[in-house]
């Protein structure tokens, strides 16, 4: 790792979240429909927007111009990335913490919590469990602990990798953990992870402070906010932002998101791959302060916004929220969602369907399971998608290619949505989801201009369905 700086943080860091200045942005003068247009247009044209242009979009607040964003945020996301929905699952490896996070289940001072961390064959049971539901991209997600040090998320990893059931596999490992020092990010960099995710939790200095307390590990905000910068830093360029929204003032909170992918676009030339927004949640030993919590109208609008002001970075809607609101929110902008999800240590094999709370971190919201939400995703005119075809490529910048390189979607991302798509009706899917799965095939089929990627795909589609040969991806 030469070149490195030796100290803690990343070259030239700095707390780069100016609340004075944010603040002063959301107290500015309402901008009226002509400014809004202008502003969507830009993102149309598909420009990313200003921290300025952001909060403009932040001021409109009467209905028809937030109907106009909501507009516009599914007409980029119908025209710039069509219908696919990439699916995942989360993983608990363990739920031991040194810090007090006051909104978390998780945090030292819940004594009701069950402590537990997955040793390995654990994981590898939850992992053929998942892969025989037809999971191909998880999540591993660690409290902060000393036991979960570099080594042993790396180690976590392979064994997720490692583990085969039938014709599953896992095929990406993406990463949510507390922020490493260099060293640490390039251990786990080598195990093969996708995407490290850490959510800064809330932007805002005085609710930061207060939510974690002076003498644990997350309170020192510079080093988290600077924790991506040094997995930059490290060799991981694929990294992923995160709010908890529902600790401090929304609209301030999306302008620290977009303060920060601008940022590290600026610094390291690439953007950050996702972001999340998850919505506070009630939880075992959390006392939730109701003042803050977002409803779903501004919910609606944090997605839409999101999705015109950062337009090439990958939005997740994660199984918090019901399945009646993650309906509802998918057509402003929404790439990536987890199904048949379970956060209780184990979950996966052992909880059943009832949610223990002392077990998890918080409540989820919608324990479907994966083959009814990919039902109901197909008839809502979606292509569930578990491709990881760039990642195992090395193409990195997917999101960024989707949106920037003419063609690449139809080129790329629809073939190995289908194909993927196919591998799951074949293997896992109930008989009614594999009807309407074929049915939409065909349908996406149809829509392809003739051509060789046309007879590409039908062969190889034709090549899982007998059988022969799986997993294939451009
Ligand atoms: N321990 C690591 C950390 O704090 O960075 C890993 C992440 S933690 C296990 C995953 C995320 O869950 C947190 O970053 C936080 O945003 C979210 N979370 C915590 N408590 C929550 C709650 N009550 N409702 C919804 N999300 C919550
Ligand atoms: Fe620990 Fe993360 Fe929960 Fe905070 S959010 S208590 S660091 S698991």
């Amino acid at each position: 790792m030469s070149g490195m700086p030796a100290m803690n943080l990343s070259e030239g860091a700095v707390d780069f979240i100016d609340e004075a200045y944010m603040f002063g942005l959301l107290a500015g003068k309402k901008p009226d429909a002509v400014r809004i247009r202008e502003i969507i247009s830009k993102s149309l044209a598909k420009t990313a927007l200003s921290v300025e242009e952001t909060a403009e979009l932040l001021l409109a607040d009467t209905p028809e111009l937030i109907e106009e964003i909501f507009a516009a945020a599914r007409e980029l996301k119908k025209n710039v990335y069509g219908n696919r929905i990439v699916l995942f699952a989360p993983l608990y490896i363990g739920n031991k913490c040194v810090n007090d996070c006051s909104y978390c289940a998780f945090k030292r001072s819940n004594t009701a919590a069950i402590r537990r961390t997955l040793n390995e064959k654990e994981i590898r049971e939850q992992v053929e469990c998942l892969e025989n539901k037809g999971h191909k991209r998880l999540i591993l997600v660690f409290g902060e602990h000393n036991a979960y040090d570099p080594e042993f998320i790396a180690k976590s990893v392979r064994t997720v990798y490692e583990t085969k059931a039938g014709h599953g596999e896992i095929r990406r490992v993406n990463i949510n953990a507390a922020p490493l020092d260099h060293e640490g990010y390039a251990i786990v960099k080598a195990s093969g992870i996708g995407t490290y995710q850490i959510f800064h939790e809330t932007y805002h200095h005085e609710t930061y402070a207060r939510l974690h307390p002076e003498n644990t590990r997350k309170s020192d905000y510079l080093y988290r906010l600077d924790g991506l910068s040094r997995a930059f830093e490290a060799g991981c360029d694929d990294v992923g932002l995160g709010v908890l929204f529902g600790l401090a003032d929304w609209k301030f909170e999306v302008l620290g998101l977009v303060t920060h992918a601008l940022y590290l676009q600026q610094r390291y030339n690439v953007g950050p791959h996702t972001i999340s927004f998850p919505r506070l949640k009630s939880a075992s030993g959390v006392d939730i302060d109701e003042s803050l919590l977002v409803n779903d109208e501004d919910f609606k609008r944090i997605i839409a916004i999101l999705r015109l002001a950062v337009p090439y970075t990958g939005l997740i809607l994660t199984a918090r929220e019901s399945g009646e609101i993650r309906r509802a929110c998918m057509s402003f902008g929404v790439s990536q969602i987890d199904a048949g999800s379970r956060i209780e240590l184990g979950g996966y094999t052992e909880a059943g369907d009832a949610q223990v709370m002392e077990r998890e971190q918080f409540k989820l919201g919608d324990v479907r399971s994966l083959d009814e939400v990919m039902g109901e995703l197909m008839n809502d005119g979606y292509v569930p998608s578990f491709c990881t075809s760039c990642y195992r490529i090395g193409r990195t910048g997917e999101h960024f290619m989707e949106f920037s390189i003419p063609g690449f979607i139809k080129e790329f991302c629809t073939p190995n949505a289908l194909m993927t798509l196919e591998e799951y009706l074949i293997d896992y899917a109930s008989p009614e989801t594999r009807m309407i799965g074929e049915k939409l095939i065909a349908e996406e089929l149809a829509g392809f201009p003739e051509g060789d990627i046309k007879q590409d795909v039908l062969l190889r589609l034709q090549e899982i369905r007998e059988g022969r040969n799986r997993d294939h991806y451009f």
